[in-house]
C-alpha cells in the first residue's frame, strides 16, 4: 500500500526501514513507514493524522518477533529509546512507560527495596512487549504485578484500564478491545529491604550457563506444553543442531533457534515448521510458537 502521512510527519518517519535492524534475530524486510515518537503528544498527533485504513504494528525491542523477508505494509511504531520513564508511585508501586527496558525495572526496584522484580532482568525487551506477551522468567510473570495500564487507540485517545479487563494466561494476554496499545503500566511489588544487585547477577549467570545468550535469537521459540518442556521434546526428537540455511536449533538450548549471520526469515520460519512437524510426528504434541510472526514472504 502507499501510506500517506501528514506533512508535519514527513521528515519524522523513515520509509522502507529494514526491520532486521530492530529485531534480535536480525532478520526481516522493510517497514513501509517506521515511526519512533519523541513523546506521547507526538504519538497521539501521529495516530490522529493516520487514515483509518492503514494497518498499525507496534514493536518494542523486537526480541520476540519474526518479521518475514517481504516486510510489513503500513506503519510500524517503535517505542524503543523513547517513552521510557520509570517513577515510584507509592511505597509499593511504580509506573513505567512502554518503551522502558525491562532490565531497568529490575535494577530500580532493587534500589528502592521492592521485589520480586529480579526476573525482569532476564527479559531483553521493553515493558510494552512484556505486557503484550505476559513475559516471565525464573518463576515471575509480568501480569502478576500489573495494577492498571494506560493504553492509546488509533485515534490517539488514551484509556486507563484495570488489570481485570484483560484475560491473562501463560505468554498470552487477551485485551478487552483490539487496536489499543500499551503506553504505560502501574506495577506493584512487595517491600524487600536489603535486596541486592548480586541476586540479579546470580540469575543472569544461571541463564548464561543454560542458554545461548549473546547469539542472535528470539529466546524460546515455542511455549512449553502443559506438564512438559518444549526444549526436552525438541532435543529428544533429535533436532539439536538441525540447520536450514544459516539458521539452526541451538546445541545449548533446543528451544532456541540461532541466526548464524546470514539466515533469512524464510530459513527461520521453515526451521520452525520443521521442528513443529518433527516433534508432532515423534511425540504427538503440536508445539505452539511463542514468537510472533509478522509480515509478508520475500
Ligand atoms: C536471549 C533472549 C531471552 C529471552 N528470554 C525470555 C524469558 O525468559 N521470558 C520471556 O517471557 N521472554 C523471553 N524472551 C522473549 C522476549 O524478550 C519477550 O517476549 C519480551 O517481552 C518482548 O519484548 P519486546 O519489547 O522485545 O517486544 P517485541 O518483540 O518488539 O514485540 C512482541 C509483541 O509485543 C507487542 N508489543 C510491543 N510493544 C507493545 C506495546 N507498547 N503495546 C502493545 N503491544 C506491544 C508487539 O506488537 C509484538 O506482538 C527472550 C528473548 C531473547 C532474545
Amino acid at each position: 500500500m502507499n501510506v500517506a502521512v501528514a506533512p508535519e510527519f514527513t521528515a519524522r518517519v523513515r520509509r522502507n526501514e529494514p526491520l532486521s535492524r530492530h529485531t534480535s534475530w536480525h532478520v526481516g524486510g522493510p517497514a513501509e513507514v517506521f515511526f519512533n515518537p519523541r513523546d506521547r503528544a507526538e504519538l497521539a498527533a501521529f495516530l490522529r493524522a493516520l487514515p483509518a485504513t492503514v494497518p498499525i504494528h507496534w514493536i518494542g525491542l523486537g526480541s520476540n518477533l519474526l518479521v518475514r523477508d517481504g516486510g510489513i505494509a503500513g506503519v510500524v511504531i517503535s517505542t524503543h529509546g523513547t517513552l521510557d520513564a520509570l517513577a515510584r508511585l507509592s511505597d509499593t508501586s511504580v509506573r513505567g512507560e512502554a518503551g522502558l527496558a525491562c532490565a531497568r525495572i529490575a535494577r530500580a526496584c532493587i534500589k528502592w527495596g521492592l521485589g520480586p522484580a529480579e526476573f525482569f532482568a532476564g527479559i531483553p525487551g521493553t515493558l510494552g512487549g512484556a505486557l503484550a506477551m505476559n513475559a516471565g522468567a525464573f518463576g515471575g510473570e509480568t501480569w502478576q504485578h500489573v495494577l492498571a495500564v494506560e493504553t492509546i487507540d488509533r485515534a490517539g485517545r488514551t484509556h486507563q484500564r484495570d488489570r481485570g479487563e484483560y484475560r491473562i494466561g501463560y505468554r498470552e494476554v487477551i485485551p478487552p478491545t483490539s487496536d489499543e496499545w500499551f503506553l504505560a503500566a502501574e506495577l506493584s511489588f512487595e517491600r524487600r529491604p536489603g535486596a541486592h544487585e548480586s541476586e540479579v547477577r546470580v540469575l543472569l549467570a544461571r541463564r548464561k550457563a543454560a542458554q545461548p545468550i549473546g547469539e542472535w535469537s528470539c529466546g524460546s521459540v515455542f511455549t512449553n506444553p502443559p506438564g512438559d518442556h518444549a526444549a526436552r521434546l525438541i532435543e529428544s526428537a533429535g533436532l539439536k543442531g538441525f540447520r536450514i540455511g544459516d539458521a539452526s536449533v541451538s546445541h545449548k538450548h533446543a528451544n532456541f533457534i540461532i541466526n548464524h549471520g546470514q539466515a533469512s526469515a524464510a530459513d527461520i520460519e521453515r526451521l520452525i515448521a520443521h521442528v513443529q512437524g518433527t516433534v508432532e510426528r515423534v511425540h504427538g504434541i503440536r508445539l505452539r510458537p511463542e514468537v510472533r510472526i509478522l509480515g509478508v514472504a520475500g
